[in-house]
């Protein structure tokens, strides 16, 4: 088998390939209906349009007086002529000159009232009300008019999007009770290395355990798909042809470890010999480098060589294979999720990799500080579990202060 030749890329270049593979992805081809208490999570096959206007009626927002604002710079007293509910049915009444409906929130405004002023701002008399002194209402003021937030037949949300709760929320508003979302994708995920053992064996001196099958796994039903575990592959050209055979059932296949320059990686020699396009060998990143993007034609099916050291595994991941994985389940917008924030120690590094750092970011409402967390490298899951993010430092920074301003990477 002839080496494949190595297209080593920056991060960045290695993200955009990604991305441009990703949004040329099809749709998924088939969709099913779920109600919307099992929709969470689940990737929107059809929009959701709006049933009617939202809101429906003129709304009040606030609990007070439906009233003629006009009225309110004469500074009179106001005669309440009737009350009005949140649920309530539009009431025949109207409001007239110098008079009021008390008004709850929620509730559809009066004919002839065009403001609502708010029961705190008002002396409340024995046969009627008295705004403040001074007090005055602009025409429209405490109220939502009707169609403001949607139109009926308007999308409130399009396809592709995943369904959190403010998704859930919309959708119910619009009358939905069952949502059309898409299948899910099936990962593959594929340990390979002769020290793996799996949990719950006996773990010899030598060996480790294999812990990036199951972060994965978490990783992938995150991203959208169902996980598959598949069986430990030894670092034998036969084993891993064997198991790659399994793996190509799914929708994408994530391999861990092999890809790294020693003797028995032979993952991407086993890939080259499937007829795979390598469409990056390696990054220019850290942790991470030995990252393998590719094509398996005959297949038409996507793969990625994960490195094996599991903070290696896992950042790659949500760099690289989450965006596809999440396409793949028909997401519009698949990237991963970056935010500002200050670095709260000075660090160094030689340039030319962009880093990414375990880091903890502060979870204060009214500070954005990050501070990086010390590790002994890509191998340390165990700082690594102490993080909620990880600081990207690009290539060409050799040097930061503390206070200086980062993109971090946020992770979950
Ligand atoms: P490799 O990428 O196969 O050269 O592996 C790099 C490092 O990651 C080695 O220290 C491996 O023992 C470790 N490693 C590889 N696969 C796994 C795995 N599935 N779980 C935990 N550690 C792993
Ligand atoms: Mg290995």
């Amino acid at each position: 088998m002839p080496p494949q030749e190595e297209i080593i890329l920056d991060y960045t270049e290695a993200a955009a390939i990604v991305l441009a593979r990703a949004a040329r992805l099809s749709q998924p081809s088939q969709a099913e209906t779920v109600s919307v208490e099992k929709a969470a999570g689940r990737v929107l096959a059809a929009s959701i349009t709006a049933d009617r206007n939202q809101p429906p009626f003129d709304r009040s927002t606030r609990d007070g007086y439906a009233v003629r604002s006009a009225d309110l710079q004469v500074g009179e007293r106001l005669k309440v002529v009737a009350q009005l509910r949140a649920g309530q049915p539009a009431l025949t009444t109207s409001v007239g000159r110098g008079e009021a409906i008390e008004i709850m929130t929620g509730a559809p405004m009066p004919a002839g009232a065009d403001a609502v002023l708010m029961v705190e701002h008002v002396d409340v008399l024995a046969d009627g009300i008295r705004p403040h002194a001074g007090r005055s209402l602009k025409p429209g003021e405490n109220i939502v008019p009707a169609g403001a937030e949607a139109r009926t037949g308007g999308i409130i949300v399009p396809a592709g999007t995943r369904l959190r709760a403010t998704h859930l929320g919309a959708a119910v508003s619009c009358g939905a009770a069952v949502v059309d979302v898409y299948r899910q994708p099936r990962i593959a995920i594929l340990a390979t290395g002769d020290e793996l053992v799996e949990p719950g064996e006996m773990v010899k001196d030598f060996q480790i355990r294999n812990s990036n099958s199951y972060s994965l796994a978490v990783q992938v039903e995150r991203a959208g798909g169902i996980p598959g575990r598949l069986p430990i592959a030894r670092d034998t050209l036969e084993d891993l042809q064997r198991s790659l055979e399994t793996a190509t059932l799914s929708d994408l296949v994530l391999l861990s470890g092999g890809v790294s320059m020693g003797k028995f990686d032979f993952v991407e020699q086993v890939l080259t010999s499937r007829g795979a396009q390598f469409l990056f060998t390696g990054v220019r990143m850290q942790p991470g480098r030995p990252v393998v993007f590719g094509h398996l034609r005959e297949q038409s099916k996507y793969f990625f060589g994960l490195p094996g050291n599991p903070v290696s595994t896992m950042v790659t991941f949500a760099l690289f294979a989450a965006p596809l994985i999440r396409a793949l389940g028909g997401e519009t917008e698949p990237r991963p999720l970056f935010a500002r924030a200050h670095i709260a120690a000075p660090f160094r590094h030689k340039p030319g990799l962009t880093r990414f750092l375990p880091a903890s970011l502060s979870t204060d409402w009214d500070r954005a500080d990050v501070m990086p967390i010390a590790w002994q490298g890509s191998g340390d899951l165990a700082a690594t579990a102490r993080a909620n993010c990880f600081i990207v430092i690009p290539p060409d920074v050799q040097e930061l202060t503390a206070g200086d301003d980062v993109s971090v990477l946020l992770v979950d």
